[in-house]
């Protein structure tokens, strides 16, 4: 990679769940979100001044929509962080970050732990270098996380846990968005800018040259975004996101 990187998660970032004018419409389990055509015309300048980076707790084949539908409009992508930091690499090839972990056992293993008094879920086949379980509802995926953690665990002390909504991740404790980063970019990664706005981008948000988030961000990423001097749009959601682009079009 040659440009300055500019890193964009997707969920809460470039997608939202509002239409807008023009957008593209990607599919989700629970409901479809919406990438802005003004966001579209916005990332293919964008692209020419910055190598674009999509960082995302999605799988790859969630991620592939995405990529595809800029690149169809001349946008190019040069890098993917999928899985939470579980996979990264250029678009055509993206890789596990830590390959010597065994998710399929460990999966089995699990479901050979499945007890009655445990929430009903179900295992989320499209992401291969984590564990994501699937609750029913939000607050089942919440009595889930701290158990399927505490298991898994038992086979290797180091994995971490988090919960996005209904989905339970079990994912490598030395694999999320920052080390992905590192691995894709290299000592550029520091001097990325980039937008994000979950706990999952608190540990890139931090140490990159200029962090920027949304209005209505979590509460976390808006005080690692203003305590590192980045930048906060003023609206939340499509227009918020307009706002920081057209700022970092203004930068580079
Ligand atoms: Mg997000």
């Amino acid at each position: 990679m040659s440009l300055r990187p500019l890193v964009l998660d997707l969920d809460g970032t470039l997608l939202h769940t509002q239409p807008a004018p023009g957008a593209v419409t990607v599919p989700g389990r629970t409901r479809p979100s919406f990438l802005a055509g003004a966001t579209l015309d916005a990332l293919i300048r964008l692209g020419r001044r910055y190598d674009l980076v999509l960082a995302t707790g999605r799988s790859l084949a969630g991620t592939r929509i995405v990529a595809e539908a800029l690149e169809s409009r001349g946008a190019r992508v040069a890098g993917l962080v999928v899985e939470d930091g579980g996979r990264c690499g250029p678009p055509g090839a993206v890789r596990p970050l830590e390959p010597h972990r065994r998710w399929r056992d460990l999966r089995a293993a699990l479901e050979g732990e499945r007890e009655r008094g445990w929430p009903p879920f179900e295992w989320q086949d499209d992401f291969e270098s984590c564990l994501v379980a699937r609750a029913v509802e939000r607050e089942e995926a919440a009595a889930l996380a701290p158990t399927l953690l505490h298991r898994a665990r038992r086979h290797d002390a180091a994995l971490r846990g988090f919960r996005d909504g209904r989905k339970v991740y079990v994912a490598g404790e030395g694999a999320h968005k920052w080390s992905a980063l590192q691995a894709l970019l290299g000592e550029g990664a520091e001097g990325a800018a980039g937008i994000g706005d979950g706990e999952n981008d608190l540990v890139w948000l931090r140490r990159v040259a200029l962090p920027c988030t949304l209005a209505g961000a979590s509460p976390a990423a808006t005080e690692a975004v203003l305590g590192a001097g980045g930048l906060v749009s003023r609206a939340p959601g499509h227009a918020g996101l307009a706002e920081v682009l057209e700022r970092l079009e203004a930068l580079a």
